[in-house]
């Protein structure tokens, strides 16, 4: 193996959404999950060397390593053959311009396409210009490109080089239309973003962004990294984020996309713009409860008759898209136990083992 592929392997862990992805520093591959699917993936930069001057990242401010597009194919080749890899992730750092960033990340995506039909994720480099992105499009399932943070004034304070709006959110947009018309042709792409948590910004204004990116991008997944400092950065002092918030926010991130839960009723359990270090679906649970209950004047209420319309099964903490189909077909708690389903947390909402409608 090249000698610095170890390296550039390696630098791929930053880029992890915590989420579903882990690196296995042994066997030197990354587990990740597609349409529903675990698969090994070949996740790699085609170089750490970067001209970028992110204030959180390494590549930018120490020397990298780069290797060619042709090694790179033949290494997955090699790793695919015997079994290793099932899938590749090819990213890299800014080590030239843009567009020539870009047409290497493409001729590494070429070459491994004679070889492989398999799942192929290309990263699109902030700036480029939009033949490149049609043509990652063509030849990846998936593509994407990191948001890193909220806003412009959030990116000016980390890179005085990156443009949000200029060289991500519009080339963002370029992405949508291009996996737009090749849906419409019959094929099966998605796009997808990062950002890092930690660098200041709120809950609130991730929420919002994460509202607009599915509502007017249309992307597939919405992946948030942890802010972790690292050596030789200008925000090696900095206090790395928090795991507890991390699985926060992915929580959010599901009652929004899986659940349709509005913004402005995860915005109502946010408290100056955070939310609580519970998990939120609770929060907002019992914040509904809790209202009906005040709204009765201190009169004794029954939960189970008067409470019941404004929770939804799905709006139960504990209580997934299986169960909550099974609550609405008219099955008892006791049933969907009998079933093999915790209950454990639903049960704390319902009185006795009642129906959905009686909670
Ligand atoms: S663009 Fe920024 S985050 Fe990406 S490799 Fe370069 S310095 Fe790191």
């Amino acid at each position: 193996m090249y000698p610095g592929m170890a390296e550039l392997i390696r630098a791929g862990r930053f880029d992890i959404c915590y989420s579903r992805c882990t690196f296995d520093p042994r066997r030197m591959i990354y587990r990740s999950g597609y349409n529903g699917r675990r698969i090994n993936l070949f996740k790699v930069l085609l170089s750490s060397d970067c001209k970028f001057d992110c204030s959180y990242c390494q590549n930018a401010w120490r020397k990298g390593e780069t290797i060619s597009p042709e090694e790179l194919a033949e290494i997955f080749r090699s790793m695919k053959e015997k079994g290793m890899v099932s899938g590749a992730f090819i990213s890299s750092a800014v080590n030239a311009d843009p567009d020539r960033v870009m047409e290497r990340i493409l001729e590494a995506g070429r070459l491994i396409r004679r070889f492989h039909t398999g799942y192929l994720h290309l990263k699109i480099i902030p700036g480029c210009s939009k033949d490149y992105i049609k043509e990652a499009v063509e030849i990846a399932n998936r593509v994407s490109i990191n948001l890193e943070t909220t806003s412009e004034s959030r990116m000016s304070e980390i890179s005085g080089v990156k443009l949000f709006k200029e060289d991500i959110l519009r080339k963002q947009r370029m992405i949508a239309k291009c996996v737009d018309m090749k849906r419409k042709e019959g094929y099966r792409r998605s796009h997808t973003t990062q950002i890092i948590a930690g660098l200041g910004e709120t809950d609130g204004e991730i929420l919002d962004l994460m509202n607009k990116e599915y509502e007017e991008f249309g992307i597939a997944r919405f992946y948030i990294s942890r802010f972790q400092p690292l050596k030789f950065t200008p925000f090696e002092k900095r206090r790395a984020e928090s795991q507890r918030r991390i699985i926060n926010l992915y929580r959010m991130d599901a009652l929004l996309r899986m659940y349709d839960y509005p913004i402005s009723l995860l915005k109502e359990v946010m408290v100056d713009g955070f939310l609580p270090p519970t998990d939120p679906k609770m929060a907002i649970a019992e914040k509904i409860i809790k209202e009906f209950k005040d709204g009765q004047d201190g009169r004794e209420i029954d939960l189970a008759n008067d409470c019941g319309f404004q929770l939804l099964p799905e709006m139960i903490p504990g209580c997934g898209k299986k169960i909550s189909q099974m609550l609405r077909e008219g099955k008892s708690l006791a049933e969907i136990k009998r079933m093999g389903y915790s209950i454990k947390r639903i049960s704390a909402y319902s009185k006795g083992q009642k129906r959905i409608y009686e909670f």
